[in-house]
């Protein structure tokens, strides 16, 4: 519908290239509300009271056993700032990506073309060393498929929200279905179903864990339509919401919860040529005298590391030409600062260095390799 599309806003570009704004919101990041790329301040603010108008009118009529207080802060504590990421911002993972088109982009844009048989899955685990692009995948997700996106973070459910976790649960996946098409990514999912939350160590966290996966088969239910006398349009709303999970720890989830997740998505360390992108996009911005050789020379260095150390390798070597100058850098114009080149890059990598181990990797891989989709 014309308001439906309204309210999806786009969010600036201030946090590209970050850790997708968890960091803001302990609860809940970013849900994007979008608009085409070229949209203006004056665009941006009249989406914005868009935005409020529909959370007030949400709020209004939320339905029943929706407590008010929940929903107020899963609506509230969407960053509507938070910012879009494309396929095109990700080095690599051409294998999850095409999985997540096909598991999530295409079913939630053409919904008539994947029934029966072809009904898509209702969650999805994204799983795999930290720092390799899991949160950039989801944000993607949500923004090429037109969804909000809700994102929420196990652990602060499990600990800082505990006493209201569970309305705050019921309220999310509610919501999510006002709002569908929508991508309920839960990061650090382990968190919530490990085993050792489910064995009565801590009473409170158990519970949260039982209301989540009680909401989510629900949703399973009322997406297959077993539910009787169930409203078409419901059971639509349904069909468009996923959950997406993401976790550095996929042996930590009991059993039972890991058999829930369909598909197991292994997200790995970038390979040379995922690196060798990486870096490109990371200079194209800047002035450097890196040559195809040099990037050759770097990729050869950076071998076992993730794309969030790259990032980090490229962001220290980026100072490189500013730091020999101290305070004469103040009074320098920008064609004076020399630029970027393999050196600083070289100097970098004596304290950046690869955040995995080779041991875990090797946890990760067999573990990808028993119970994982390849990445
Ligand atoms: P994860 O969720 O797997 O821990 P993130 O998606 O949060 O990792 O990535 C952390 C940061 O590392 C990103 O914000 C980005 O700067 C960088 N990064 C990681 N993987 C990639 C990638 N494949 N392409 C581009 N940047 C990446």
């Amino acid at each position: 519908s014309v308001e439906e599309s309204s309210i999806e806003s786009r969010t600036r570009s201030a946090r590209r290239g970050h850790k997708g704004g968890r960091t803001d919101s302990p609860l809940v990041a970013d849900v994007a509300v979008r608009v085409p790329e070229s949209s203006s301040e004056d665009e941006d603010s009249r989406i914005m009271g868009t935005w409020n108008r529909r959370k007030a009118a949400i709020l209004k009529r939320l339905p029943p056993g929706v407590d008010e207080h929940a929903a107020k802060q899963i609506l509230n504590e969407i960053v509507i700032q938070g910012d879009e990421v494309h396929w095109s911002d990700i080095a690599g993972l051409d294998i999850a990506k095409n999985a997540l088109r096909e598991a999530v982009v295409y079913p939630f844009l053409r919904p008539d073309l994947f029934m029966g048989l072809r009904e898509p899955a209702r969650g999805m685990l994204l799983f795999g060393p930290p720092g390799t692009g899991k949160t950039m995948l989801a944000r993607a997700v949500a923004t090429e498929s037109k969804s909000t996106f809700f994102s929420i973070s196990a652990s602060s459910l499990t600990s800082k929200y505990l006493g209201e976790s569970e309305k705050l649960v019921r309220a999310l996946f509610v919501l999510a279905k006002v709002l569908a098409p929508s991508i309920i990514f839960v990061d650090e999912i382990d968190s919530l179903l490990s085993q050792r939350s489910g064995s009565g160590e801590n009473e409170a966290t158990r519970r949260i864990k039982t209301e989540f996966l009680i909401q989510w088969s629900d949703l399973q239910r009322a997406a297959v339509g077993r539910e009787v006398g169930e409203k078409d349009r419901e059971r639509g709303d349904a069909n468009r919401v996923l959950v997406l999970a993401a976790t550095n720890l996929p042996w930590a989830i009991d059993e039972a919860a890991r058999r829930r997740f369909v598909r197991r998505q292994y997200i790995p360390l970038p390979e040379a040529e995922t690196r060798a992108v990486q870096i490109k996009t990371l200079l194209s911005q800047q002035k450097h005298t890196l040559t195809d050789a040099d990037i050759s020379v770097l990729i050869g260095l950076t071998d076992g590391f993730s794309g969030s150390d790259i990032t980090a390798l490229a962001k220290d070597a980026a100072m490189g030409p500013l730091r020999s100058l101290g305070e004469a850098l103040l009074h320098m114009t920008m064609d004076e600062i020399r630029p970027i080149g393999l050196p600083d890059f070289i100097a970098s990598l004596t304290t950046i260095r690869p955040s995995v181990s080779k041991s875990s990797l090797r946890q990760y891989e067999d573990w990808a390799s028993e119970f994982g989709e390849r990445g």
